[in-house]
């Protein structure tokens, strides 16, 4: 197999069996079954503090928030929150396990494009550290609720600075047709500061722009950089706007398959400083905080599942159809976006590959499919199917399609196994279910 699919604490152990976290995948199937999600915790810290370190070994101020909606729970905050990081959150029930895992409220930024009466006003109660604002509708609530509370709230300004990333359509956010932020380029930003200006509890701490996700270069985060900067400019000028916070976002690559080649963090990180220092200077701006999200960035490559493997289908001349105990339910990322993984058999990882397969789920759609054209050693019926990169928006968009219920999440570190969330039951599946008669 090829080695750069082993990150963090990966390795192939003495027994030819995928190891993570010191512990054997296999004891791990044994002790909780398949399909389950394993995460390499030490790998996260380990990531969360290079892109912290990254911004301290430049003197730049700076804060680093982990996007949750990439993989939201309680244990996962808890690790977040010792490791000093920042939150996004995006919907009450994530602030709500932000709450009940006690995440120091002035680290947490509200973000969320529809944010309910309910929602903000939680956030208000919470006093979190700021709302990301997304829309007029949005800032005149939070002007409502912070005046009737006379609460003061800090807010960054969500804007959309007109810049693609490259990559697949449905995860870019910055280009000017999209259902986020305020258009920088056709006066909506504009007027939002503007009407900030009369709302005497909220404070406009500075700008907040997310280009999109699994991003491989550094040129959309300057152009996105660029074109914030030279507005803020102007509105310096204007309303004597002063940028304190400039929030690019998140998006860093990260390696699904061997074709993927994700930049070091810190290649992204001293670009983005670079930039943002450069372009100051040049515009007379003083230099602003640099705020980052990354999500995925932080926990997929540091996940992956373990599938158990049933029935086959071939089709001669065609091609062969392997079938796994979950799919899209655990993973709809292939189905929703055409996303590619890669696997091993973890019970016999470098044993030689003489087939291609294609991996299916077992929900009861032709498009439930985790990886076309995958090789492998002739299967067997009971392998243990390793997808790689499986920790970002795996557990995260898991459903209950067709009643099966979502696998359970465990941490391992040094050895030791953590069960961070239990495997739903079928009595789960019905606990707000009321029989008819
Ligand atoms: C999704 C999202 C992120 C995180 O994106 P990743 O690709 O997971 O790093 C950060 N900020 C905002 C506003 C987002 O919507």
């Amino acid at each position: 197999m090829d080695e750069r699919l082993l990150t963090g604490t990966m390795k192939i152990n003495e027994k030819n069996h995928l190891e993570i976290g010191g512990v054997d995948s296999l004891d791990l199937v044994e002790k909780y079954g398949t399909p389950i999600y394993v995460y390499d915790t030490l790998y996260i810290k380990e990531k969360a503090r290079a892109f912290k370190a990254a911004f301290e070994n430049r003197g730049v101020a700076a804060q680093v928030a982990y996007a949750s909606k990439a993989f939201s729970c309680l244990a996962i905050y808890q690790l977040m929150a010792k490791e000093n990081m920042s939150l996004d959150v995006v919907s009450g029930g994530e602030l709500y396990t932000a709450i009940k895992a006690d995440y120091p409220s002035e680290k947490i930024h509200f973000h969320g494009n529809n944010k309910s009466d309910a929602e903000i006003i939680t956030g208000l109660d919470y006093r979190v550290g700021c709302f990301v604002v997304d829309n007029f509708h949005e800032l005149n609530q939070l002007n409502k609720f912070t005046s009737i509370r006379k609460q003061m709230m800090n807010v960054l300004i969500r804007v959309t600075p007109g810049v693609e990333a490259h990559t697949h359509d449905y995860i870019s956010t910055g280009q000017n047709d999209s259902k986020f932020g305020f258009d920088l380029t056709n006066g909506q930003a504009e007027m939002a500061i503007e009407l900030t200006r009369k709302m005497p509890f909220i404070n406009v701490m500075g700008l907040h722009s997310h280009i999109g996700s699994q991003i491989f270069e550094t040129e959309g985060f300057n152009l996105a950089i660029d074109k914030v900067l030279n507005k803020a400019k102007e509105w310096k000028k204007q309303f004597d706007f002063k940028l304190k916070v400039l929030n690019v976002g998140g998006g860093f690559g990260i390696r699904y398959t061997t074709e993927d080649e994700p930049l070091p963090i810190e290649t992204y990180i001293n670009t983005i400083i670079d930039e943002v220092e450069q372009v100051s200077k040049e515009l007379g701006l003083e230099m602003p905080e640099i705020w980052i999200e990354p999500g995925r960035s932080l926990v997929g490559d540091a996940g992956i599942t373990l599938y158990q493997t049933g029935s086959q289908k071939e089709i001669p001349d065609v091609r062969n159809y392997l079938a796994v105990d979950g799919g899209m339910s655990d993973n709809i990322r292939p189905a929703l976006y055409n996303a590619k993984y890669t696997g091993v058999f973890a019970n016999r990882v470098s044993d030689q590959t003489e087939k291609m397969y294609s991996i299916a789920g077992k929900c009861c759609e032709s498009g439930d499919m985790l990886i076309w054209d995958l090789p492998l050693p002739e299967a067997q019926t009971q392998d243990i199917l390793a997808v790689f990169s499986t920790g970002a928006y795996g557990y995260a968009m898991a459903n209950n399609y067709n009643r099966i219920p979502r696998p359970p999440v465990v941490f391992v570190e040094n050895g030791v196994d953590f069960l961070a969330i239990e495997r739903e039951n079928y009595a789960d599946l019905m606990r707000l279910e009321r029989s008819l008669i």
